[in-house]
């Protein structure tokens, strides 16, 4: 078993971006400049964006955060979500999921203006995706695609299952996964919640991506031998053993699925750091207009 070392792909790549982040400086005399808006006091949500934040900050990303409290209106998110479009010193801007009930996040992600939307969600930059055109890609995705091509791991003729099918994830994961690149070039099968019988299909993985949200769904008995695994699943329990007051658990079952496997990505330490490369190559992306000239 060979680990998909994320911490390691992630420094790598950190490096790489922060030097061309610096030539962006020079040739242009500002700096990338993503904005992340922050609705209410999720634990998880705070999280995932000071790390964004921070990240921006080593690579010498302009960061800036726009708070709001539980209560604000669709209305008034939404002119804010303007207003940052029409700001030609902002690059990238993303909303942190998931908004209070009475938001729409559809509307929220379609008001963001397509050539700023460097977390990929909105129906446009999905379409061109799709359709294998430049477009911004959904930050985990990209990052696992990142992971592959790094470990030059053979994605070609690769029977690939995609256990979760949410738009954020498994979707464009399975997209991306059967297009004609490389990587690519999969046999892609889906499974999600109403897929009867879920082993029948894990078995059959040359490539098992597992992205649901349960504590060690995926057991030793659901893969073969030699698979790879991508585990995107972070499931957080309290603890007393960490600083933080919680630890971080994958959807598969890692200390009985690893002996098996050829490679898998820990949780800690794997995709969710790539996510973050994802997010950073988008808004350099955006800075430097090669997705939308
Ligand atoms: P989501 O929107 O809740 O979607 C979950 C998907 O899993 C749905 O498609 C659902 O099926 C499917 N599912 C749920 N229970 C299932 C079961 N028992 N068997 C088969 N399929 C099942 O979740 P998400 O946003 O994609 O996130 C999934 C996990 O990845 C979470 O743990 C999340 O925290 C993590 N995540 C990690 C990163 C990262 O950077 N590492 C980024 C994003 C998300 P239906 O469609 O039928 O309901």
């Amino acid at each position: 078993m060979q680990l998909l070392d994320g911490k390691y792909i992630s420094e790598k790549l950190k490096t790489e971006i922060a030097q061309e982040a610096a030539e962006v400086l020079t040739q242009t005399g500002r700096k990338p400049h993503l904005v992340a808006v922050l609705v209410g006091h999720d634990g998880g949500s705070e999280t995932y964006v000071a790390s964004k934040m921070r990240n921006c900050e080593k690579v010498g990303f302009q960061s800036s955060l726009v708070r709001y409290e539980d209560d604000v209106s669709e209305e008034e998110l939404l002119e804010k979500v303007a207003e940052l479009n029409a700001d030609a010193g902002i690059d990238g801007i993303i909303v942190q999921l998931p908004l209070p009930k009475h938001i729409d996040p559809e509307k929220v992600t379609e008001k963001i203006d397509h050539r700023k939307d460097v977390d990929g969600f909105h129906p446009l930059n999905l379409g061109r995706m799709q359709r294998n055109l430049p477009s911004f890609i959904p930050a985990t995705p990209y990052g696992i695609m990142l992971m592959l091509q790094e470990y030059g791991i053979q994605t070609s003729g690769k029977h690939c299952v995609v256990v979760g099918r949410s738009n954020i994830v498994g979707s464009p994961m399975s997209i991306l996964m059967a297009r004609n690149a490389n990587p690519g070039n999969c046999t892609v099968t889906i499974c999600h919640s109403r897929t009867p019988d879920i082993k029948k299909y894990t078995l059959e993985a040359d490539i098992l991506i597992v992205a649901i949200g349960k504590k060690n769904f995926i057991t030793a008995d659901m893969v073969k031998n030699g698979v790879i695994v991508i585990d995107v699943g972070m499931n957080r329990e309290t603890s007393t053993q960490t600083k933080s007051g919680y630890k971080l658990y994958g959807d598969v079952d890692f200390e009985k699925v690893a002996p098996k496997a050829s490679w898998i990505t820990p949780v800690p330490g794997g995709v969710g750091l790539m996510t973050i490369i994802g997010l950073l190559k988008n808004t350099l992306a955006a800075a430097r207009k090669e997705v939308y000239p």
